[in-house]
């Protein structure tokens, strides 16, 4: 049996350290942020590069308190537009309507996933929109210099979706959650950087937009007992990011060994039903999932199950087909978006996983069918 994902096994390696460090932690006698939350922060911006970062209780809540920050700083209004993804996870958008805006779908590209520069121009002449939350999907960088540089130019608030890019760098040394005016991230425990339960954070070089976050995210208030703003409880638990400081110390080589298992993937899958997305090897994509398309997905899914490999699905149901934004997006054509939703099917890309494992699920794909 390969598992898709051995938690328990990865996080095993943890456990001596991390009761030392809980243990110290109840002493303290911190329960709500204090300095075990704001030591993860610290390295948290420190990690990712950017001024500051500022925990949440999860990465929805994030992306939700960085468009209200946008609200109050009047970068955004009420039923504003904000342009993402058409195949990206539900939890990206479902923030954007809860925030009173208006989530508009952009078609990605068929061989990254990810949405180009060029798609969310074409889509802003159409739509007026004054944000576009990109998203790095499967841990793939989706901002680059055009984006970056167009976006002010067009008068948008450019944020990350970083949730699946923990540690994800571009070219030029620039890190996911520092590459456009502020970044979501979430630590559920299947992320790169995972906790042992929820967790979330933002990250920014706007000073003012953490400041009015940090607040947000504890009933508004900068002082206590005193609402400046009608924030929400979104602090991050110490708990979690007692887990989450220990964790990035391995983020980078556990990064590294996900690459290295989807080269290998790449070097060796081959076959005329299984057609794998443009890889990228040099950091700016950390493969929070190894993704391929098949037009026969289903049978491959139940073929490597019964050879006692688990593969999973992100996403089976395209966002415009769910409940939640059904009727909002009823008069969106996403084709792309529907056939990749039909087709994809993502490998195990444990960072756990041994050589031989890998090889042994290259060769089952290579003999689907014969
Ligand atoms: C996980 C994830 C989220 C939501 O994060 P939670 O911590 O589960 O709220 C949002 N967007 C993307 C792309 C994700 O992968």
């Amino acid at each position: 049996m390969i598992p898709f994902l051995d938690l328990k096994r990865l996080n095993a390696a943890y456990r001596d350290r991390l009761l030392d460090r809980w243990e110290e932690w109840m002493n303290s006698g911190q329960y709500i942020l204090g300095e075990f939350t704001a030591s993860f922060e610290a390295q948290w911006a420190r990690y990712t590069g950017a001024a500051q970062a500022v925990g949440t209780a999860n990465g929805s809540d994030a992306i939700y308190l960085l468009l209200e920050a946008c609200k109050i700083r009047g970068h955004l209004k009420e039923g504003d537009k904000v342009l993402v993804p058409a195949n990206t996870y539900i939890g990206s958008i479902l923030p954007v309507l809860r925030a009173g805006l208006e989530p508009v779908p952009v078609e990605p590209d068929a061989e990254t996933l990810n949405v180009p520069a060029e798609h969310y121009m074409q889509a802003a002449e159409k739509h007026a929109p004054r944000a576009v939350l990109a998203v790095h999907l499967y841990g793939r960088l989706a901002v680059d210099e055009t984006l970056r540089d167009w976006a002010p130019t067009a008068g948008l608030c450019l944020l990350e979706d970083a949730a699946q890019a923990h540690g994800a760098v571009d070219p030029d040394g620039r890190k996911a959650g520092n590459l456009a005016d502020a970044a979501a991230w979430s630590f559920y425990p299947t992320k790169n950087l995972g906790a042992l339960g929820d967790a979330g954070a933002i990250t920014t070089n706007d000073e003012e937009m953490a400041a009015l976050v940090r607040q947000l995210r504890n009933y508004g208030q900068k002082q206590k007992y005193r609402s400046d703003y009608a924030g929400i409880n979104a602090r991050l638990d110490p708990v979690q990011a007692i887990v989450l400081e220990l964790k990035l110390t391995d983020l980078d080589r556990l990064n590294r060994r996900r690459i290295e298992i989807a080269e290998k993937y790449a070097a060796g899958i081959r076959h005329p039903l299984v057609r794998i997305p443009i890889p990228q090897f040099d950091g700016s994509h950390v493969y929070h999932q190894f993704v391929v398309l098949s037009p026969r997905r289903d049978e491959l899914q139940t073929y490597l199950q019964s050879r006692g490999i688990g593969t999973l699905i992100h996403y089976p149901v395209p966002p415009h087909r769910q409940g939640a934004l059904k009727s909002l997006w009823k008069h969106y054509h996403l084709p792309l978006t529907e056939r990749i939703h039909r087709e994809i099917l993502s490998l195990p890309v444990d960072p756990m996983l041994q050589n031989g494992e890998v090889e042994r699920i290259i060769d089952l794909i290579n003999k689907f069918d014969k």
